[in-house]
């Protein structure tokens, strides 16, 4: 009798140990993919006026210090990346270049400026949705992850709205790829 009294107390325990767990990573979980929609509904506005849609927000103890979305286009910098110009802003807010306790949301993978940038910055945790298999330097053509040498290693998880994030982009580009391209014989320079 004790012993299967036993077994089912430790059955118990452990079943609420492993509910316990289950329910911290959900609310884990939920709370990233939170800050990512965040970043997503960026990357919206960028669609909205036409710059390729990436969108990046950067969080400090919980609080969204500042948000941006690639403005290249609008801007004619080539520097104008969504996280970088996130970051921008968050050092504007806090007065100093040093962002050791924040976290930056990015619906792409950066690119090697950015992810420089991130580096100096001193970003704490990076959170990116999809990846950037033709610039991405985190993981992708570059793996700044196994670059033992760097004096910062930023935490990288990626795949938040990984779907959402990427189908942005896509059908950003499929929209591109099927508006007739421009004349630029207009462009020519008469001889
Ligand atoms: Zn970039």
């Amino acid at each position: 009798m004790y012993e299967s009294g036993q077994v089912r107390k430790e059955a118990a325990i452990t079943t609420s140990v492993c509910v316990y767990r289950f329910f911290m990573e959900y609310e884990e979980y939920a709370k990233h993919e939170y800050y990512m929609r965040l970043a997503l509904e960026e990357a919206e506005k960028a669609r909205e006026i036409d710059e390729v849609p990436v969108g990046a927000v950067v969080v400090r103890g919980g609080a969204v210090i500042a948000r941006a979305h690639n403005l290249r286009e609008t801007n004619k910098q080539a520097s104008a990346h969504a996280e970088f110009l996130a970051m921008q802003k968050a050092s504007s807010y806090l007065g100093t270049w040093c962002l050791d306790d924040c976290d930056l949301y990015v619906t792409l993978e950066p690119c090697m400026m950015c992810t420089g940038a991130i580096i100096l910055a001193r970003i704490a945790n990076l959170y990116y949705g999809t990846k950037d298999p033709k610039a991405g330097a985190v993981d992708s053509v570059i793996e700044v992850r196994k670059i033992s040498r760097l004096n910062h290693h930023v935490n990288v998880e990626s795949g938040y709205l990984e779907q959402e994030c990427g189908d942005i982009l896509r059908a950003f580009f499929k929209e591109k790829r099927q508006k007739p391209k421009r004349d630029k014989s207009q462009f020519k320079i008469d001889k």
